[in-house]
């Protein structure tokens, strides 16, 4: 599946797919042409080199890539990503979400993106701070608190964001900066909470559909991607009760359908790096099959293009949420629509993360911390009137969810280049 995906990450641009979707709203809201024409481009995008000495002695360049795509509403604000996949449409792509996402939630941000083309586990530990490092030598004159905020993505974690804020507090004479990066550990400055937010949000969007949907209590559940969206996203429905049937990382696919004890899942993925050999999976299925399966909720948490053109009929759940961003390209989403599949698109379903990551910033701002519990209701208070906005919205427009969600946020950041004079 790894393979796959990558071929289909190599044929689908994110950046079309994004633009292609902004198109398609900006033509059912009515959207001014000077809006949509401000809109397709990323304000400002970074390319840069960055030297890095490896443990051997030699040099070797590392490319690296930011995207600062709307601020109408706010500083920039996106995470980090390491992968070998990542592309400068790739970056792209994610820094217009990101500012759809922020205005979603209604949060004062825009939208930006970072990303270095690396496999990270082929670095030791010191390369990859000094990979870190040199990525903040290079961009740390575009970023700041007021100005863009990074936080981790994929394959980057709260140690990076602490080498990273550090290297921008030397740059910067030392002065304690905090918040010019989120995501970090709580002995940095980091939010209680924020671990655990992505998944939190998304949680709390999905139960607000099931409410709607009058979804049944024992639903099952395939999660594609066992990363730290996906795990944390699998053990709560585990908690509440919800049968997980079928989770899936990179390498491989566990599936009972009795439903996985996923606590006991995430231990035996921790030692053993995979989660097809636990001991409850019944059946060896291939794991590209995870988005094929007959459950009732499939939940796409690994990376962009899970579901295109080439699977979309095989999909049989009947909700999917995307923990992940952009996993459904447009047409297998038009397809998904027509079908009658109903979708909590990424730009809400995984908001709760920079929901946190501004709930960090305010805490770093004010220099006074709060406990998990208020993180987590003002995070929820956050989701559900978000929520709240794109289904009233979708109704009122009789499309679904996605397009709800992409009305919202877009109404919201053209209101502020207007207020600004920028259209
Ligand atoms: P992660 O690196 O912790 O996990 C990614 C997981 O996906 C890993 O388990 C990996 O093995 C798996 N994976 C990769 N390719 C796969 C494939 N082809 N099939 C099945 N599994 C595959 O990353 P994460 O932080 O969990 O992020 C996952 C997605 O959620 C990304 O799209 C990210 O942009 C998005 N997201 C994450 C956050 C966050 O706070 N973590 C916030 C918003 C959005």
């Amino acid at each position: 599946m790894a393979n796959q995906n990558n071929n289909l990450l190599n044929q689908i641009n994110p950046y079309h797919s994004a633009v292609e979707t902004l198109k398609d709203v900006a033509d059912l809201i009515g959207l001014s042409s000077d809006a949509l024409e401000f809109l397709q481009y990323p304000q400002k995008v970074l390319k840069v080199a960055i030297p890095v000495k490896m443990d051997d002695g030699s040099i070797k360049v590392f490319e690296g890539f930011r995207s600062q795509h709307n601020n109408a509403r706010g500083p920039y604000k996106g995470g980090i990503r390491f992968h070998p996949q990542v592309s400068e449409d790739e970056v792209k792509a994610l820094s217009m979400w990101m500012t759809w996402k922020c205005a979603v939630v209604n949060i004062p941000l825009g939208g930006g993106k970072g990303g270095i083309i690396v496999d990270p586990s082929k670095l030791s530990e010191s390369e990859l701070e000094r990979l870190s490092r040199g990525y903040i030598q290079a961009i740390h004159k575009n970023i700041g608190p007021d100005i863009d905020i990074p936080a981790p993505d994929v394959y980057t974690n709260a140690k990076i964001m602490s080498w990273m804020m550090d290297e921008y507090e030397k740059l910067n004479q030392n002065f304690y900066n905090r918040g010019v990066i989120t995501g970090k550990p709580v002995s940095l400055g980091g939010s209680l909470g924020r671990d655990t937010a992505t998944a939190d949000g998304a949680y709390y969007v999905f139960e607000a559909l099931a409410k709607k949907l009058q979804l049944k209590a024992d639903a099952t559940i395939a999660v594609q991607g066992f990363g730290n969206a996906g795990s944390i996203f699998a053990n709560i429905a585990y908690q509440k009760g919800y049968k997980v049937v079928a989770v899936s990382d990179s390498r491989s696919m566990a599936f009972s359908a009795r439903g996985l004890d996923i606590p006991e899942l995430i231990e035996h993925k921790k030692i053993h790096g995979r989660v097809d050999t636990f001991k409850e999976s019944e059946d060896q299925i291939e794991n590209k099959e995870i988005t094929s399966l007959k459950v009732d909720v499939l939940v796409l948490a690994a990376l962009e293009n899970s579901i295109t053109h080439e699977n979309v009929e095989n999909v049989q759940a009947d909700i999917i949420v995307e923990l992940a961003n952009g996993p459904i390209s447009p047409d297998a989403d038009e397809y998904l629509y027509k079908k009658g599949v109903k979708i909590i698109p990424d730009i809400l379903a995984n908001a709760g993360g920079v929901t946190v990551s501004y709930l960090e910033q305010v805490q770093n701002a004010s220099n006074y911390y709060w406990k998990a519990e208020e993180v987590k209701s003002k995070l929820k208070e956050i989701m559900i009137e978000a929520f709240d906005n794109c289904w009233e919205t979708a109704q009122e427009y009789e499309a679904g969810l996605r397009y709800g969600a992409y009305i919202v946020a877009i109404n919201r950041v053209v209101n502020a280049m207007k207020d600004r004079g920028w259209i």
